[in-house]
């Protein structure tokens, strides 16, 4: 990975967000920038240097992954290390300096800490996304952890054939997938695995639970695999027993949606027109009310990570996004289909990753 590209890119970038430092603390963004995987670890970068900070458990997994950061092995939290660091900097400039955070997931505690440390030395500053603007666009390596990933996903749908039955309990289910991914060289799933079944389909997040699966319905299965570091995350639904007319339309529906809005991918528009495209099939359908979540999102290194393609949502899509498209169709007490894909997006369009096992399948 580019960790000496990405620190640099930061660094030209924090004069412009007026920021003398900026302190990463979200572990995915430490990640992105200098490979580090553990679990406690701050970065601490100015415009010419970055300091890794953390504590001895990771003394030599530090050594091994980190790049381009001096690496600091601290006795206590290294946020509280890094912050130290900074109060016992000498200050010639008047005036305060500015220290950037990472607002959106710092504790108020620790911010609070950190801001007790430093005194009259730094002002803390909630720090524009600039980790997460850059991790939006996936370069080429980036792009292959996230195919690969994606293609072990798919590889796991005939278990979904097999395993689900009526009276099968959906959490059965979900665990011969998790073992199977675990087989296949995964590091685990990157979210709790979905398997929503009869009425439960028409539950957007419906985690795995004791229900057996009825003996006629759909069954939606969403699930996705972490491949060094890298997410996968993909849809499909299937129908137990023979479908009713009613079922095959709502299904169709549903495809022709997803279609639509894989259709509307390219460099250059918005991630709201997006999901207006798959919002106007399921209108076509009557059924946009009760499509109740966004169209789709950007993954990575994070399940969920910007850009969102919702209503209102003007970022437009560059090449190199990585994103899913997933519109689906829920009524309460009833039934639920959501189809997804994860797709490149490309300068005249996107390229699907395993776009196959999409037909309405009765099992
Ligand atoms: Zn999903
Ligand atoms: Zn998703």
């Amino acid at each position: 990975m580019d960790y000496s590209g990405r620190l640099r890119r930061l660094q030209a970038a924090l004069p412009e967000s007026k920021l003398d430092r900026l302190l990463v603390t979200h572990l995915p963004n430490v990640r992105y920038l200098c490979g580090f995987t553990g679990s406690a670890g701050v970065l601490l970068v100015s415009d010419r240097e970055a300091t890794f900070f953390t504590d001895g458990r990771y003394i030599a997994q530090a050594r091994v992954e980190v790049c381009g950061a001096r690496i600091v092995i601290a006795r206590k939290a290294p946020f509280l290390a890094a912050a130290e660091s900074l109060a016992g900097s000498k200050n010639r400039r008047v005036g305060k300096r500015i220290l950037g955070v990472e607002g959106d997931s710092m504790p108020v505690a620790v911010r609070d800490r950190i801001a007790a440390l430093l005194g009259f030395r730094f002002k803390l500053r909630s720090a524009p996304p600039l980790v997460e603007r850059a991790r939006m666009v996936k370069d080429a390596e980036e792009i292959g952890c996230i195919r690969r990933a994606v293609e072990i996903g798919a590889g796991l749908f005939p278990i979904l054939r097999k395993k689900i039955r009526p009276g099968a309990k959906e959490v059965e289910v979900a665990g011969a997938l998790e073992y199977a991914a675990r087989c296949a060289g995964t590091e685990g799933m990157s979210f709790p695995t979905i398997i929503a079944s009869g009425k439960r389909s028409a539950v957007v997040h419906g985690r795995a639970s004791e229900a057996a699966i009825p003996r006629r319905g759909f069954v939606v299965c969403d699930f996705g695999v972490i491949l060094a570091g890298y997410c996968s995350d993909r849809t499909r639904t299937v129908h137990v027993g023979p479908p009713s007319r009613a079922a095959c339309q709502m299904y169709e529906a549903v495809v022709e949606a997803q279609q639509a809005a894989v259709a509307s991918v390219r460099a250059g528009v918005t991630a709201e027109e997006v999901d207006g495209a798959a919002r106007r099939v399921l209108r076509k359908w009557k059924l946009a009310r009760y499509f109740t979540h966004s169209t789709g999102h950007g993954l990575g290194l994070e399940i969920h990570e910007a850009p969102r393609l919702a209503a209102a949502q003007t970022q437009e899509l560059e090449p190199g996004m990585v994103i899913t498209i997933e519109p689906g169709a829920y009524i309460p007490g009833k039934w639920g289909v959501r189809i997804e894909d994860v797709v490149v997006v490309t300068p005249s369009g996107c390229e699907v990753l395993a776009p196959r096992d999409k037909e309405l399948i009765a099992i």
